[in-house]
Formats: C-alpha cells, structure tokens, sequence
C-alpha cells in the first residue's frame, strides 16, 4: 500500500511507524513543511494512559519517550491574596521538539521516508497514494479543500492565550492566577526537561485589552508580563517564538470538529479532525491515539471505506467525554473571575473540578491533603503507583521482540 501522511507532527510520524511496522511492504512517506528539527510549541503534559497504548503499540518508541519524559509529582495553586494549595496527581511532559525527534528517529528506523521542508500546496501535487492521511494539524489545508464534504466548523474560544517558554524550571504542574487592575491573568506551568518549563497565559478578551496586549509587540509583550508574573519567575525570561518572526504568540483557541473523517482515499487524522482546549492537555495525546486506530483498521485487512469508517466510529466515540471535558475546562477559565473571592482552598477544589466530574470523599480528601502530613502520605502513595505501572510496562516490554504489537481493537 502507498500511503502519503501529510505532516509530520506526533499524530502523521505516529502512525506511518505503525503502518510500516505492521506492514513492512507499505510504502510510507510523510511531507512535512518544517525542515528538520524545526517546529512550534514547548512541553506537552501526557499521563499513564498514553503511555499504556504507547507500550502497547511500539515499545520501542514507547521506552525512549518514558525515558526523555519529565516527572511531576502534583499541582501547585497559587493565587493574588490566597496561600498556596495543592491538587493530587501526577503526569508526565516532554518538550514537544524532544517528541517529534524521537518519533521521527523511530519512523525512520521502521522505514518511512520522511520529506522535510515540503509543504502540500495543492491536493494536485499529491503523489500517487492508495490512502493520503491528512495530519497537518488545526490548520489542515487538505481538509480546508474539501470543507463542505468534511463539515469541517472552526469555533474561536473567547479567552487570548499564548504559549511560552521560560528557563524556570518549576517544582511541579503550577497554576498562578494574578490580579491585575485590569483584571484576572494566569498562566499553567510545567517543567518539561532540566532546564525549561512551558508557561501558557490566558485571560479575558477584555483584561487582554486594558492590558494593552493589543498595541505591544512579542518584547514588549513578554516583559510586561514578566512583570505581572514577578514573583513566580524568580527573574528568568519569558520567551515568545513568534519574537524573531514579527507579531506576537497571542491567540484565540480554534475549536475544529468535522462531521466526516474521509473523502474517497484521504482521511482526517489528530488536529486536522478535531482539536481540544489545551485545559485537559490531552490533544497530542488524542491525536496519537487516533494514529494507533487508523493504524489497526488499515491493518485488519478491510476495503478501505470500510475501515475508515471503522476508523471513525472508534474514534468519535472514544473522543467525546474527553471534549466535553475539554469544554466544560475552557469555559471554567472563561468564567474565572467568577471563582475569585472563593477561599483558598475552595477556589483550589473548584479549579479541579472543572470538568464536573468529581464526588463529595474527592472534596474531603483535596482538604485533607492541604495539611502536609496527608498530603506526603498521598504523594508517596501515588509515586509508588506510578512506578508500580512503569514497571508492568516495562516488564511487558521486556517479553516481546521490541516489534509493534498491534492488537486487532478496530
Ligand atoms: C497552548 C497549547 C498547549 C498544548 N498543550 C498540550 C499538552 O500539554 N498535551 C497535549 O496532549 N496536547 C497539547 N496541545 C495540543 C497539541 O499540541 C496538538 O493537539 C497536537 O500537536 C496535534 O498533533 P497533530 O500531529 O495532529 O498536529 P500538529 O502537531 O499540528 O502537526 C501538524 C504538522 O503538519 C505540518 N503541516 C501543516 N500543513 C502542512 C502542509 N500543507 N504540508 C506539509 N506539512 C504541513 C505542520 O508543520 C506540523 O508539523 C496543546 C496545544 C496548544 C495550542
């Protein structure tokens, strides 16, 4: 089979490792508009379900992202007038440059070619491809060309972020919510190797505004709120990427759906299909997921329409709790202002429970662990859990060949 990935981000490597390791007469081929080793964004946060499929799937890769991965033990609130607090649980983040890097050195193992500094201009310009997976993230021009068959809707959330970068290394997954006299301002913090952490800040449209992020440019910008944000940054430097590039990082969050994932040989895969409000993170890790079912419904054997919609079925229905979540936690953040004059720890739970989900022993227990002695009896009790569940992957990888197990899940 040829099988052309348009882009090369986590979900496009992802999945041409997979199809080439399932089937090694694949002809895989991703074109990739970036040159080498170029891409945006800084760490992405994942957790133990990821790395379950991913050990699953290709333990090779699956063992060099644990291995680069950076370890957070729990979440830190901080808020103007209110003592810290802290929420339960532990993740994982990798820069996302890291990521791609070892994806890409995997695929290239497995025996894909990968086309760098080759951007897809035209459908027309496709070379000749029994299947063309479409991965080229939120902005997808294979999918703009084909908008009405796709149903594609792109909805702007209402709150300006951007994505920065900051040599800060924090302790552990922080939210600080600032109050400025414009407003409410905060950002969601996460080392992600020894020397980086990413820093999103997000506030109203309105605050952004009175603050004048409008009229500054990416200098500016960042130094202003390396002001707001003093006293969390211990006098490191906010970077913005677009700094170099003219304009600024700030953006408005772009909600896609699409009511269809194929048309004919070309299916929609990661960003290109649907994106989810960075408020979960969990957006790499859907789109790598989606990877590993396209990667299992094109390996069932399947005429190609039937498995691509097997291939969606799986999928949308794996994908809406966690975009109701996703929006449940934006617009959690676009109301944040309202949560302000809670008390510490109320503010702290109520943060938590954004996407709705949690039950009353999960209030008692968060205010339980505020006091330091639950709070490290809880600690310990995760990092043995998480490392009771590295060592079972571990040891699972231990017994296969180090080959991609696909499990026929379609
Ligand atoms: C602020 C922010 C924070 C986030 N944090 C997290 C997080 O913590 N955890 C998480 O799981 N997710 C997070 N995400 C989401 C995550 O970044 C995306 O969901 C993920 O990158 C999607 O992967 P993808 O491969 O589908 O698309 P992308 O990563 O966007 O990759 C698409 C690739 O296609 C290439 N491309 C585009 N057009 C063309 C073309 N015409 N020709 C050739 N190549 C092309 C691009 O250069 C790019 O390399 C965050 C997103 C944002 C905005």
């Amino acid at each position: 089979m040829r099988i052309t990935c348009v882009g090369g981000g986590p979900a496009g490597l992802y999945f041409a490792t997979l199809a080439k390791l399932a089937d090694p007469g694949n002809e895989v081929t991703v074109l990739e508009r970036n040159p080498a080793g170029v891409t945006w964004g800084w760490g992405v946060v994942f957790w133990d379900d990821l790395l379950d499929d991913l050990f699953t799937y290709d333990p090779v890769s699956a063992e060099r992202i644990w291995d680069a991965a950076y370890k957070w033990d729990e979440y830190e609130v901080r808020a103007t007038g209110k003592p810290t607090t802290h929420l339960a649980g532990y993740g994982f983040s990798l820069g996302r440059h890291r990521l791609l890097e070892i994806l890409a050195e995997r695929a290239v193992e497995a025996g894909v070619e990968i086309s760098y500094s080759d951007e897809l201009a035209d459908l027309g310009d496709l070379p000749p491809s029994d299947l063309v997976v479409a991965c080229d993230g939120a902005r997808s021009r294979v999918r703009e060309a084909h908008a009405e068959h796709f149903g594609a809707e792109v909805e702007i959330a209402r709150n300006k972020y951007i994505w920065l970068g900051t040599p800060k290394v924090f302790d552990t997954f922080t939210f600080g919510f600032e109050e400025t006299p414009a407003g409410w301002v905060w950002f969601h913090a996460y080392p992600f190797d020894e020397h980086t952490s990413t820093f999103i800040v997000e506030c109203t449209p309105a605050t952004w505004s009175a603050l004048g992020f409008d009229e500054l440019d990416a200098a500016a910008g960042t130094e202003k709120l390396r002001q707001i944000f003093a006293s969390h940054l211990d006098g490191a430097e906010l970077i913005d990427q677009r700094a170099d590039l003219g304009g600024t990082g700030w953006l408005n969050f772009r909600r896609v759906t699409a009511q269809r994932w194929d048309h004919g040989n070309v299916v929609l895969m990661g960003d290109s299909a649907h994106t989810t409000h960075f408020a979960i993170g969990s957006g790499t890790k859907l789109a790598m997921q989606d990877a590993m079912a396209l990667a299992d419904a094109v390996a069932s054997g399947d005429d190609l329409p039937v498995a691509l919609e097997r291939y969606e079925h799986r999928r949308k229905a794996a994908l809406a709790p966690l975009q109701r979540a996703a929006r449940a936690s934006s617009n959690w953040f676009e109301h944040m202002p309202e949560y302000a004059h809670l008390p510490a720890r109320r503010f702290s739970y109520a943060l938590s429970n954004r996407r709705g989900e949690y039950a009353t022993w999960r209030y008692l227990l968060h205010m339980a662990t505020q006091s330091t002695v639950p709070r490290t009896v809880l600690r310990w009790t995760l990092s043995a859990r998480r490392w009771s569940r590295a060592r079972r992957r571990t040891d699972a990888t231990n017994v296969t060949t180090g080959h991609a197990i696909l499990p026929n899940t379609a």
